[in-house]
């Protein structure tokens, strides 16, 4: 069910992990390219015609109105569940926020290294002006990600967020995907999914405004939309398909180890779970197991695909090296089921969440821990953050010179105006000199 790897032929396990990258295919690509010049040119006709092409046939208007949002009931325990989530994500996030800024001066949102009027030179630190976030919607309903990532969003004080979403069959959004975008605040909602509501968000149209940052994961559609508008709107960089990787010793208990593999996969078919282990006979005992826990699951089908055509399992001559093919998988998800998981945790450079011991459920990341569950997936570990304050945070850099500051500097701008070639840089700063 899954592809078992031996690494007696360790450069080879590596050769197959490297070839793991960001998807792009060229169909994609010029589909999305499209979509994209279709937006830019009719705006809310296009989008109109690609939620009604893809999401809602009989689709009338793109916006979720207030009193939609406003009448979305939910079961009690469903509500209870949405406001946790909230409070722990904006909570952990607002404790990120007063840590960055420890240490700063300034008013709520504009911090600098000094103080009065004349602050030599620093730093501002400021949200953006207005984020939109992508909660997917097309094979699943994700209330989660409109926590995930708007959370993060509003504890950076950012004030404008829209969200952007599929529409289902019929038209309507799912009340826990309302009920969240309630508890969270937000105040513009559009029906509208794949690479059209990304070039809305980042080109603007008559209905939906232009925002200054993208964050959310999707399907590949939207991932290479994000590709293709970087340089015309800020995006919090790839989150695709999503992904596990579970690193099991010898005295890890099966029947976690094989749950955790199985949740990331439960999403889509392109997902991958990865499992590492330090023998054959402990990878066996999970695999017997996830095929136990896998035999009439509802999602039974998506996941054994997930497993088939994605997904590898791994044994390791021992944890150094598996630790090594953990940083080679870069995985979006990381459980750590060994003895020590503090320890191993020293040896993980890149992974975009890890869960430690086993008493840390995967699912717990994807719902309720507070860190954002949008994370780097495809091997982009290797150099991106989770979804975070910093996403919607922008820095300026401020400077104000006294005459006397000045005089020291002259020679300097002089001298990098000769080497240059531009002797107006030089005169700029010259004709200032006492
Ligand atoms: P989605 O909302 O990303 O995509 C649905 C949209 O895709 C549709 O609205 C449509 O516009 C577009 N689309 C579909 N078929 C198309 C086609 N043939 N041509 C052009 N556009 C088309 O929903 P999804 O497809 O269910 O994918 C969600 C993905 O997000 C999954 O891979 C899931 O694993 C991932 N995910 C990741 C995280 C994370 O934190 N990394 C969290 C949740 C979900």
């Amino acid at each position: 069910m899954i592809r078992i790897l031996d690494t007696t032929t360790h450069d080879d396990v590596l050769q197959i992990l490297r070839q793991r990258s960001v998807h792009r295919d060229d169909q994609t690509e010029s589909v999305v390219k499209q979509i994209i010049a279709d937006v830019r040119q009719r705006g809310d006709a296009a989008l109109l015609e690609n939620a009604r092409r893809f999401d809602a046939q009989g689709l009338e208007s793109l916006v979720v109105s207030e009193e939609e949002i406003a009448s979305a009931v939910v079961p009690a325990h469903h509500e209870l569940a949405i406001r946790t989530a909230y409070e722990r994500v904006l909570g952990f996030h607002q404790t990120q926020l007063a840590r960055i800024t420890e240490g700063w001066i300034g008013s709520k949102n504009q911090f600098r290294w000094s103080k009065g009027d004349d602050p030599g030179i620093g730093q501002r630190l400021l949200p953006v002006s207005s984020a939109g976030v992508y909660v997917p919607g097309g094979n699943a309903t994700y209330p989660s990600s409109v926590i995930m990532n708007a959370a993060p969003g509003f504890a950076a004080n950012v004030s404008d967020i829209a969200v952007t979403t599929p529409a289902r069959a019929d038209g309507t959004l799912a009340d826990s995907v309302l009920l969240a975008l309630r508890t969270v605040g937000v105040k513009r909602a559009y029906k509208i999914g794949g690479a059209a509501a990304i070039a809305a968000l980042a080109l603007g149209t008559e209905t939906i405004k232009r925002v200054d940052k993208i964050v959310g994961p999707g399907n590949r559609f939207v991932n290479e939309a994000k590709h293709q508008l970087w340089g015309q709107v800020g995006l919090d960089g790839y989150a695709g398909p999503s992904e596990v990787c579970v690193l099991a010793d010898d005295a890890a208990d099966p029947r976690f180890a094989a749950a955790d593999l199985l949740t990331q996969i439960e999403h889509a078919p392109d997902n991958a779970g990865f499992l590492v282990t330090l023998s054959r006979a402990k990878l066996d005992q999970i695999l017997q197991e996830a095929e136990a826990q896998l035999k009439g699951a509802p999602r039974e089908a998506t996941m054994r695909q997930a497993l088939r055509e994605q997904s590898l399992a791994i044994v390791a001559r021992d944890l150094t090296e598996a630790l090594d093919l953990v940083n080679e998988i870069a995985p979006e998800h990381l459980t750590l089921a060994v003895k020590d998981p503090a320890a191993a945790m020293e040896g993980v450079q890149n992974a975009g969440c890890i869960l430690l011991g086993e008493q840390t459920p995967e699912s717990a990341g994807d719902f309720c821990l507070g860190a954002s569950h949008t994370l780097p997936t495809s091997g982009a570990a290797r150099w991106q953050s989770p979804v975070n304050v910093l996403d919607f945070l922008k820095l300026q850099s401020v400077a104000r010179l006294s005459s006397e500051a000045l005089q020291p500097l002259i020679p300097v701008i002089e001298a990098f105006g000769e080497m240059e070639g531009f002797p107006t840089h030089g005169f700029g700063a010259s004709i200032r000199r006492t």
